[in-house]
């Protein structure tokens, strides 16, 4: 990790720098970590304040948002496609497809590629004003690459907020919760008895080789395959793939333009 850190300040001009484990608790309250990285070019947003300002400015310009409408099956009629929506038929020239997790059944040939799989978040009750300071004294974003889940704090800096993943879709609602408790009350022994006060989830799209893509096929463009990643991701996918639909000549393809996701094998689509 301290090569990585270096590789990444020194060739890539990126703040990163190793923390050793000596220094771990300037940053955070704990040893369960045998040190880590500090990457200041990562941060954290409030995303329905983001949402909501990308709505904003959508609007502003003029384009129409259809909240309550949705499509059931695209094909092709003369040289345009045919979108059969809930609220009517519509004749596109070129249609921009960006269902990520919540992909249905509209277009089958996404079913197999794309997993939604279950994102969850767990908030801790408030916790007293003197306690953070010593948890997370930075009020930096950490993610826990190897168990896979990521925190932060609230925005008044009362809470402990904790994603990871949940498969859980039958058995006791309860336990991925619970689960998911494990990750605070094992990084901090003083929160041993904290109890949750909010719990959320919603999918997110996996692919196969787990890389998020632009691609074209049957005349339809994709913006997809953004794997738990796609607040960040997709508004600059997103960006490519309107270059894309416009004939934006100047603009350079990029890397993340190239096949669709792979068939995941023995995925019949029911996750
Ligand atoms: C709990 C949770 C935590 C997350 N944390 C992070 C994080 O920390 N960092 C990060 O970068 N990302 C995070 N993500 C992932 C991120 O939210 C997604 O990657 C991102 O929202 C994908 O954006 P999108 O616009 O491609 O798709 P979405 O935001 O999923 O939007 C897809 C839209 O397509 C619509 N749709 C689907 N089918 C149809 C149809 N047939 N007709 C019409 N509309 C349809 C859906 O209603 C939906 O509005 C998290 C996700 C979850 C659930």
């Amino acid at each position: 990790m301290a090569r990585s850190a270096e590789v990444l300040a020194k060739k890539l001009g990126i703040g990163s720098h190793a923390v050793p484990h000596a220094e771990q608790r300037n940053y955070i309250g704990t040893d369960f970590y045998r040190g880590g990285t500090v990457r200041m070019d990562i941060g954290g947003l409030h995303p329905v304040k983001f949402h909501a300002e990308l709505l904003r400015v959508a609007l502003a310009s003029g384009l129409p948002v259809n909240s309550r409408m949705y499509v059931t099956l695209i094909n092709r009629e003369g040289d345009g496609l045919r979108v059969v929506t809930s609220a009517g038929t519509v004749q596109a020239r070129q249609v921009l497809v960006c269902t990520d997790g919540c992909t249905d059944g509209a277009i089958p040939f996404l079913h197999r590629r794309l997993v939604p799989v279950r994102s969850r978040i767990i908030a801790t009750e408030e916790l007293e004003p003197e306690v953070m300071p010593r948890l997370m004294p930075k009020l930096m974003m950490i993610e826990n690459r190897q168990l896979g889940f990521y925190y932060r704090l609230s925005p008044d800096d009362r809470r402990i907020l904790l994603e990871g993943r949940d498969s859980y879709r039958v058995g006791d609602p309860a336990a991925p919760k619970l689960f998911l408790r494990k990750g605070p009350v094992n990084l901090f022994s003083e929160l041993e008895n904290i109890r949750l006060s909010h719990s959320w989830f919603g999918n997110v799209a996996m692919s196969r080789d787990m890389l998020p893509r632009i691609f074209e096929k049957d005349g339809m463009v994709y913006a997809t395959s953004f794997c738990g990643l796609g607040v960040g991701w997709a508004p600059w996918i997103g960006t490519n793939a309107a270059d894309k639909l416009l004939g934006h000549s100047e603009q350079a393809r990029t890397a993340f333009d190239f096949r669709p996701p792979a068939f995941v094998p023995l995925y019949r689509g029911n996750p």
